[in-house]
């Protein structure tokens, strides 16, 4: 049975990712030697660390005076590094769209005075504070916004403008073009979008590197990472490796434009169908509705239980809903072939059909 898999991460890969590491997993280009027992210093590593960063700089248009980062820790080993890094006035703002925001304004505030500038909890996080009407703080080092919010399924469509705005895109990195150099910092975790879990990709501008707290680690210092080009210590290279084939894998396709295109229209066929079917509800106000991750529930929690059930026993895995908000989520990332989101809306069809009157 063809399973498709809707999970929020770690998510899927493309196929033709997975099928061409294993082509070469035991024995890459002849070598003799996998790439997961290769010294991250050897003459068969380096040009697939290069290949990665070049091929990601392409991808995204990064700009000469950006620095590319391969680290480890995930997204979340980023709440502490920017603080770390990016905050030697002790000052920076926030904006709260959801879960990961809140805990990135909680870890900055172990280090200095971080506030949230906007927030829509009072609302569930349904929807994204007007960019224009923050409350920024001129002192304040960094202004930090989560551009797609995972877990309530909503994005930013405009960015707010910010002398250093830095913003986490780990669910949403080369869905589509993004205009570097509007930010300071983007950070993203590889599992959601990119690669297996242990890699997370930074890009930062190269000015604000060498501002780091006196009592930042070695480890968590930006300069450190790019004065080595993020061999400072072992990265994690099977994982670089798999990203750099998604990278090809993208750019062969046509790019982030061509993405782009076909991201909004998976995610339309699943909206629209939403939207119509009078039995499933997103409950997001419409323009800031994400294209990645899609929540929605059906009238009620018994059938929610049996809607996740019943669609696994179909190949549709994963479409759980966070804890946080129940119900469903099925994640759409750029590795999701228009062919799951048609069988996922074809399933729910069915489903509705049969219960709509219980
Ligand atoms: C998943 C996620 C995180 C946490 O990532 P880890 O790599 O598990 O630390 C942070 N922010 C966003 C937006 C996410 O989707």
């Amino acid at each position: 049975m063809k399973v498709y898999n809707f999970s929020a991460g770690p998510s899927i890969l493309a196929d033709w990712v997975k099928e061409e590491a294993q082509r070469q997993f035991v024995d890459y280009c002849g070598c003799g030697m996998s790439v997961v027992e290769m010294s991250h210093r050897s003459a068969q590593y380096a040009p697939i660390h290069q290949e990665a960063k070049t091929l990601l700089k392409e991808l995204m248009n990064v700009p000469d005076d950006y620095e590319i980062l391969f680290l480890q820790g995930g997204a979340s080993t980023q709440f502490a590094m920017v603080p770390l890094n990016l905050m030697p006035s002790g000052k920076a703002d926030y904006v709260l769209t959801g879960h990961f925001a809140e805990k990135a304004l909680s870890e900055a505030q172990k280090y200095g005075d971080a506030v949230a500038v906007g927030s829509s909890r009072e609302a569930g996080y349904t929807y994204i504070p007007d960019v224009d009407s923050l409350a920024c703080r001129k002192e304040a080092d960094y202004l930090h916004i989560t551009s797609n919010n995972t877990i309530f399924g909503t994005h930013y469509t405009r960015y707010p403008k910010n002398k250093c705005l830095v913003a986490d895109m780990s669910s949403e990195i080369l869905s589509a073009p993004v205009d570097v150099s509007q930010f300071g910092l983007i950070y993203a975790g590889a599992q959601k979008n990119i690669a297996p879990a242990g890699v997370t990709i930074v890009i930062v501008r190269k000015d604000l590197l060498g501002n780091a707290s006196p009592v930042c680690p070695t480890m968590l210092d930006y300069a450190v990472h790019a004065k080595a080009d993020s061999l400072y210590n072992t990265p994690p290279v099977f994982c670089i490796y798999m990203a750099m084939l998604t990278f090809r894998w993208l750019k062969s396709l046509g790019g982030l434009q061509t993405m782009a295109e076909i991201n909004r229209d998976k995610a339309a066929m699943l909206y629209d169908y939403i939207d119509e079917s009078g039995f499933y509800v997103n409950p997001v106000q419409k323009e800031y509705r994400s294209l990645m991750n899609v929540p929605f529930v059906t009238p009620n929690k018994d059938l929610d239980a049996q809607f996740v059930k019943e669609a696994a026993a179909q190949g549709l895995v994963s479409l759980k809903g966070h804890r946080l908000v129940g119900g469903m989520r099925a994640s759409i990332y750029n590795a999701m072939p228009v062919e799951g989101v048609k069988s996922l809306v074809a399933f729910m069809q069915k489903f509705a059909k049969e219960h709509r009157n219980d």
